[in-house]
């Protein structure tokens, strides 16, 4: 099988995908983000039919192994919307892993196995916190790694290099967290050192440090430039992220750009009492897109980039 991308309901063809939100969160929880977590099939159906009604098809979760995540849940989001999910297995930065978590005592060995088991047969009903694995019939479609700000740690580079080679092994595709949007060139090294190049690799949250030369930079490598903390203010406004994305597309780097809003918070949730809520890409920040690069790159951004992005290799 080729040419297929992996959602939570099976393989399929990359350009049924339609418009993708490539950064979301559907159930988190993190002792990073305390009394912020969510996870209620109920709530998370409400949210995802505003997305959909905004003009979205399919959202890629990127919540890792051990950060609540439910794959069952997301199956059952899925079917209820309409709206294709794409689920990531795969480990984040240590801020996420209390002292003790099995994630820094496993060899790299075994680290790699969980995801190629996520990957390949099912992800774990139990997220391998349970005593033996339960493999559902959902398989991740990504693999989703992370450091932390300005440099990765020991155990960091080791899960990088775990999540490399199951990406290699198996196809997958790779997003990796830079830490407000830091050390994207060190983290395509890595990657490439373990096997996976840069046109494989979707580099999150580039677009806390919006600067465009880097972010040529790493397109001229061949990377996906995943801007997905639309709608966040408190970072900057919207209006730096539109005239990044103009750069971007002036540049020639128009195909490497992706877009999410990777709600991550209880606060942020609409259907809980939050905001922006995972709607805000498609309702605000497109229409303001369209008018400022026209409909072909934003219609590339959403639909043709992350196509690719998503697709996974032949192995
Ligand atoms: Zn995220």
């Amino acid at each position: 099988m080729s040419g297929f991308v992996m959602t939570v309901l099976g393989p399929a063809d990359p350009a049924g995908l339609g418009a993708v939100d490539a950064h979301e969160h559907l159930f988190l929880c993190s002792p990073a983000l305390p009394g912020d977590d969510f996870g209620d099939v109920d709530s998370m159906v409400a949210e995802v039919e505003t997305v959909r009604a905004a003009g979205i098809d399919t959202i890629v979760d990127l919540t890792p192994v051990g950060l609540g995540r439910s794959v069952p849940g997301l199956a059952e989001v899925s079917r209820r919307t309409g709206v294709h999910v794409v689920a990531a297995t795969g480990y984040h930065r240590d801020a996420h892993y209390p002292a003790g978590h099995w994630v820094y005592r496993e060899p790299a060995s075994v680290l790699e196995e969980v995801l190629v088991a996520d990957l390949t047969g099912g992800v774990d009903a139990r997220d391998w916190q349970g005593p033996t694995p339960a493999p559902t019939e959902h398989r991740a479609g990504i693999v989703k790694l992370g450091a932390s700000y300005q440099r990765a740690s020991a155990a960091e580079r080791t899960r990088l290099g775990a999540g490399a080679a199951a990406a290699r092994r198996t196809g997958a595709p790779v997003a990796v967290h830079c830490e407000i949007g830091t050390l994207g060139p060190e983290l395509l090294d890595l990657l490439a050192a373990g096997g996976v190049p840069a046109h494989r690799v979707l580099l999150a949250h580039l677009d806390r440090n919006p600067d465009p030369g880097l972010h040529a930079e790493l397109a001229s490598r061949g990377a996906y430039l995943l801007y997905d903390t639309v709608g966040r203010i408190k970072y900057r406004p919207d209006s730096v992220l539109l005239d990044l994305v103009e750069r971007m597309v002036v540049a020639g780097h128009g195909d490497r750009v992706l877009l999410g809003t990777d709600v991550g918070r209880r606060s942020q949730l609409r259907a809980i009492g939050g905001g922006p809520g995972m709607a805000v890409l498609g309702e605000t920040f497109v229409p303001r897109l369209r008018a400022q690069v026209g409909h072909d790159a934003v219609d590339a951004i959403l639909r043709a980039n992350a196509w690719s992005a998503l697709t996974w290799a032949v192995v």
